[in-house]
C-alpha cells in the first residue's frame, strides 16, 4: 500500500476536473483498506472513497485521504434452477461485471449494462435504468460500519 501525497484525480473523475487529492492510496484488499483508513485516522484525516469517478463533481482539492477501491474478485456462492448469488468485489468495473454474468448466462442485469463506475458505487445510489434499479438484485452488501473501526469490522447487510 503506498500513500501518494498531492496526487492528481484528473483522470480519476468522468468530468476530467483538474483537482488534487491531499492524500490518495488505491486498496486492492480488505486489510489495505482498514489500514488506510487507520492512517487517516491517526493523523486526524478525513478521508473519502472514490470508485470510478462517475458521479463526483470536485470543486476543489480533496482534503485528507482518497481512497481508491480496487478490491477485486468474482465468486458463485451459490446457484439454484431459479437464482445465482455471486461475491464480487467494490473495485470491479460495473459494466465489466454485467457482461461477464451474460457471458455466464446469469441474465437480469441487461438493464444496467453500460452504467459507468464501479461495484460497490452501485448499492450507495441504488442504480438504476430502463425501469430497473440495483437493489431487485442484490442479496447482501458488506459494509464497514465506522462507528466499530478500532478495530475496524466488516458486517454483512441483507437486502
Ligand atoms: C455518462 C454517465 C451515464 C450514467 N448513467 C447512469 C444510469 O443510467 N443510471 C444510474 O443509476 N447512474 C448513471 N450514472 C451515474 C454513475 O454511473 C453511478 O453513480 C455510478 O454508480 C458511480 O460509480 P463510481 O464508481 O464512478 O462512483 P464515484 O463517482 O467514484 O463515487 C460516487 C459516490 O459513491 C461513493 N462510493 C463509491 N464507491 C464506494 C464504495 N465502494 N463504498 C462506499 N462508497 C463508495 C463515493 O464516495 C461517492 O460519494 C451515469 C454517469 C455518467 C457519467
Amino acid at each position: 500500500m503506498q500513500i501518494h501525497s498531492n496526487y492528481p484525480l484528473q483522470l480519476l473523475n468522468s468530468f476530467g476536473f483538474a483537482a488534487f487529492a491531499q492524500e490518495f492510496v488505491s486498496v486492492k484488499t480488505n486489510s489495505e483498506l482498514f489500514d488506510a483508513i487507520s492512517y487517516a485516522n491517526s493523523k486526524k484525516f478525513p478521508w473519502q472513497i472514490i470508485g470510478g469517478g462517475s458521479n463526483i463533481v470536485l470543486r476543489s482539492n480533496l482534503p485528507g485521504l482518497t481512497i481508491q477501491m480496487q478490491i477485486l474478485g468474482k465468486k458463485l456462492v451459490r446457484e439454484t434452477e431459479s437464482k445465482v448469488v455471486i461475491d464480487v468485489g467494490a473495485g470491479e468495473n460495473w459494466h465489466d461485471f454485467v457482461a461477464w454474468t451474460l457471458e455466464n448466462n446469469y441474465l437480469g442485469l441487461e438493464n444496467l449494462a453500460l452504467i459507468p463506475g464501479t461495484v460497490g458505487a452501485a448499492p450507495i445510489q441504488n442504480i438504476g435504468a430502463y425501469g430497473q434499479e440495483v437493489e431487485a438484485f442484490i442479496d447482501s452488501v458488506e459494509v464497514i460500519d465506522t462507528a466499530l473501526l478500532n478495530p475496524p469490522q466488516i458486517k454483512k447487510v441483507s437486502a
